[in-house]
């Protein structure tokens, strides 16, 4: 019998990829389009659903025709994806309603305001697991429908579909047979009830959300139904949906309670993996279902910090002090420390642990002997100490001690950032070979549902470590450079609350 291939459909904020890997996690083929970003206001940012359908199929096409494989050479596909992105389209047609609301979109943000001041915020907290925001699908949903001519009437009557962007691929792929979702990325609605696993009747009320253009919800890992002929000429299993930092959390193999993984790209998320128990937070985190195979899922704790690689575009694009990201670590490791200076790169405010959307970025302690290199490596050390405070969070939420974290994402090539960051967790940091891990996530889960691979075991055996990085730094100097983090943010927060 000849070998067969995993796909992953991995639809991201500014790109769309598809890679085929085979049994042992290596990447066979690789095909990548950007597409289009609409900013048709300031704060406002949309995708046209339409291009993410046929970038997405391109790419397909192109990593299939590159490799030489036909659809029966593929096992089944995973999709991953950027999350909370709202689609509404018309079921008769297949039309888009409106163009795709980006994640990234603060359009409704006034809308959350009025929600807040209703009094709704705990009741969405212990329901959703999340921190009410313009962020999460549930308010972009209701600003299409009521500000399209026509929309809401015609999804009173049943003729329109909602889907995040997993639901809106799985459709276009089944030629409209297949209206469904997964856990992972129903729990970034703000309308899903995490604990018991269903649409929450009372947040759909508070939102006006009519509930037949949801999908059905489905485990993470499971045959939703198989791609049209007509599609790619050939039927293959869609075995996997699971938005991009749950699919992310499973490609690093972080399956127990405890594991914890970093993806530091321009932002930084954080996921740990809590098992069976959703812990709710009293610092901040989000709760949220992770991706599993079983109908009973796993939870996470998540924590992100808005600008981490961003810091390092910056530093490339606005201070032009670098030729290229890779350059920050030459620089970097030009000197022993950073001269006592602290760089707080909250561009657009502070999440968690602190959030505060008045924040903007400071820049503590420089004395006339700060140089260019001092600089760079203190915003370097920024990402780590952004991060630090949310591993500190997540300790105290859920009562255990971080030894070990999992990294990836753009900015974990980075040696010097890593080690600094297990120097100053105290934490053992694991790169592996392949930062490719939210596709090789959407694949994995894909395999384990067609019976490609037996259990988790089998995947484990593929973890291939790249660089491990140990911390050596001694409590008392960990402690002394935190202080002073502590002290900047502190002096940070207090520019921003100060301004009335
Ligand atoms: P995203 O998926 O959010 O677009 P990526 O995972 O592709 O992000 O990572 C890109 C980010 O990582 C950019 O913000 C870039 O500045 C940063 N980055 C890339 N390489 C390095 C490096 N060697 N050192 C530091 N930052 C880097």
């Amino acid at each position: 019998m000849s070998e067969k291939y995993l796909m992953a459909l991995d639809q991201g904020t500014t790109s769309s990829r598809c890679i085929i890997f085979d049994r042992s996690g290596n990447i066979k083929a690789l095909a990548q389009k950007e597409f289009e970003q609409y900013y048709p206001k300031p704060g406002y940012v949309e995708h046209n659903p339409m291009e993410i359908w046929s970038s997405e199929l391109s790419v397909t096409m192109e990593a299939m025709a590159v490799m030489g494989v036909k659809c029966e050479d593929i096992e089944a596909i995973g999709i991953t994806n950027q999350r909370e992105t709202t689609i509404l389209w018309d079921k008769n047609t297949g039309e888009p309603v409106y163009n795709a609301i980006v994640w990234q979109c603060r359009r409704t943000a006034g809308m959350i305001d009025e929600i807040v001041s209703a009094g709704h915020s705990d009741k969405i907290r212990k329901i959703t697991g999340l921190v009410p925001d313009a962020y999460f699908s549930a308010s972009k949903i209701k600003w299409i429908l009521d500000n399209v001519e026509g929309a809401r009437e015609r999804a009173e009557k049943g003729d329109i579909l909602f889907g995040t962007v997993d639901t809106w691929l799985i459709w276009k792929l089944t030629k409209g047979k297949v209206f469904v979702t997964d856990y992972t990325n129903a729990s970034r609605t703000m309308l899903y009830d995490i604990h018991k696993l269903e649409w929450s009747k009372e947040l759909l009320d508070i939102f006006d959300i009519p509930k037949c253009i949801l999908p059905k919800v489905m485990p993470s890992s499971c045959i939703y139904g198989y791609t049209d002929e007509s599609i790619l000429g050939g039927r293959i299993a869609i075995a996997a949906a699971a938005g991009d930092q749950q699919a992310a959390l499973f490609g690093q193999c972080c399956f127990e309670k405890g594991d914890v993984k970093n993806t530091y790209g321009t932002g930084s998320f954080i996921l740990m993996n809590t098992g069976k128990d959703p812990i709710d937070s009293s610092n901040g985190l989000l709760t949220t279902i992770a991706a599993g195979l079983d109908e009973k899922p796993d939870y996470a704790l998540e924590g992100s910090v808005f600008v981490a690689g961003a810091s390092v575009q910056w530093l490339r694009d606005s201070m032009r002090m670098l030729k290229n990201a890779a350059q920050s670590e030459e620089y970097a490791d030009e000197v022993s420390d950073s001269a006592g200076v602290y760089v707080v790169p909250a561009f657009t405010g502070m999440g968690a642990p602190y959030w505060n959307q008045y924040a903007r970025g400071s820049i503590f302690g420089i004395t006339r002997g700060c140089k260019k290199e001092h600089f760079i490596r203190a915003t370097l050390e920024s990402i780590a100490y952004q991060s630090y405070d949310v591993f500190k969070a997540m300790e105290e939420d859920a009562g255990v001690n971080i030894t070990e974290l999992k990294v990836d994402g753009g900015a974990s090539a980075n040696n010097f950032l890593m080690k600094f960051q297990s120097d100053i967790t105290g934490c053992t940091v694991k790169r592996p070979k392949c930062i490719e891990t939210t596709a090789l996530g959407a694949a994995y889960l894909a395999g384990l549902a067609t019976g490609y691979y037996s259990d988790r075991n089998e995947i484990r055996k593929n973890y291939n470590l790249g660089r491990e990085f140990d911390p050596s730094f001694s409590e008392d100097k960990r402690n002394e450079l935190l202080k002073g983090w502590n002290r900047a943010v502190k002096a940070a927060l207090l520019w921003a609350d100060d301004q009335n």
